[in-house]
């Protein structure tokens, strides 16, 4: 099998009728980069940058953060390269920052709410990624936006570090930017902040457990989290009749898209992108070239006419 898989390794992703999809991948570390190629991945569609602070003593500085992203680059060759700001907080534990305890963590300081309140951290990983991007084309985004006033005092932080780049005489490249949108609140109030936004991704483990008030690592609440359910399909048809239309590319990194039936669903409604785990990539191509975008259309329209979650995991196990 895994040598039948391999011969996808170089083929771009397209449906029967060639429809052209991104499949990129979820990594978290250099080593991961390396290996893409044989994944038969066209790059990172995440990029998970508080891994490298997982095992750290301390944080990285603007230095080795640069120096690290500049790496990627070249391993990459050209390719899709998505940085996710550091996603601080919740299940994420890191030694080097001495995080104060709370009660609900998944509801607490995390994420874009973290970094906006730590601006000199987020601003040593700004200039790294602003320095970086003057060696190749990168994609940014930040995770746990809600609203546009905190992508406005985002980029006012990013306006400020091209401020003191300049005067520091070390220049800095363009960038894209993005939001990973994962809560509710950020699909409800998307149209007021893709003015500020090049793409979108949507991270549906943390839209699931926002979404259903489910803790995502409580291994109690598997029925309570299902990866896959109507609302959770509402959400994603919501965003992509949001931005479609503002024609902001819209791409998927959550789990949800590492179930092939469900990522022809995905495809059908229309995501221009899907970024899962390498290990998932090969399998993912040998299952979505075998049918065409109209009947990737006609299971989406089928999956959202469904109302019962079980009615819709059932269909989704059959539609093929
Ligand atoms: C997500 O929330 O769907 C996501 C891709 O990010 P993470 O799993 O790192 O929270
Ligand atoms: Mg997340």
């Amino acid at each position: 099998r895994k040598a039948q898989l391999l011969k996808y390794k170089d083929q771009p992703m397209v449906t029967k009728d060639s429809h052209r999809v991104a499949l990129l991948a979820n990594v978290g570390c250099l080593s991961e980069i390396g290996h893409l190629s044989d994944a038969g991945a066209d790059g990172i569609g995440l990029f998970r940058t508080e891994f490298m602070l997982m095992n750290a003593s301390e944080m990285p500085t603007e230095e080795v953060q640069y120096r690290l992203y500049c790496d990627a680059l070249q391993l990459l060759d050209g390719k899709t390269f998505t940085i996710r700001t550091l996603d601080i907080g919740a299940d994420k534990e890191l030694p080097c920052l001495s995080l104060p305890p709370e009660d609900n963590p998944a509801l607490g300081f995390r994420g874009a709410r973290y970094s906006l309140a730590h601006p000199e951290l987020l601003k040593v990983q700004l200039k790294a990624v602003l320095r970086a991007a003057n060696h190749g084309q990168i994609r940014l985004m930040f995770p746990m936006v809600n609203q546009v006033e905190e992508l406005d005092k985002i980029f006012d932080i990013i306006e400020e570090c091209k401020t003191e780049l300049v005067d520091e005489e070390r220049g800095y490249g363009d960038l894209s930017y993005g939001i990973v949108i994962e809560t509710p609140a950020a699909v409800l109030n998307l149209s007021s902040m893709l003015p500020r936004l090049d793409f979108i991704s949507i991270g549906t483990n943390d839209l699931t457990q926002y979404t259903m008030a489910a803790d995502r690592t409580n291994p109690a609440l598997t029925k309570a989290y299902p990866s896959l359910s109507p609302a959770i399909l509402t959400l994603i048809k919501m965003t992509i009749n949001t931005a479609k239309p503002a024609g902001v590319p819209i791409s998927l990194c959550g789990e949800l898209a590492t179930n092939p039936n469900v990522a022809g669903i995905l495809v059908g409604m229309g995501l221009d992108e899907l970024s899962v785990s390498p290990s998932s990539l090969l399998e993912l191509k040998s299952s979505l070239c075998n049918h065409t975008l109209a009947t990737y259309q006609k299971w989406s329209q089928q999956a959202l006419s469904i109302q019962r979650l079980d009615e819709l995991n059932d269909y989704v196990s059959h539609c093929y």
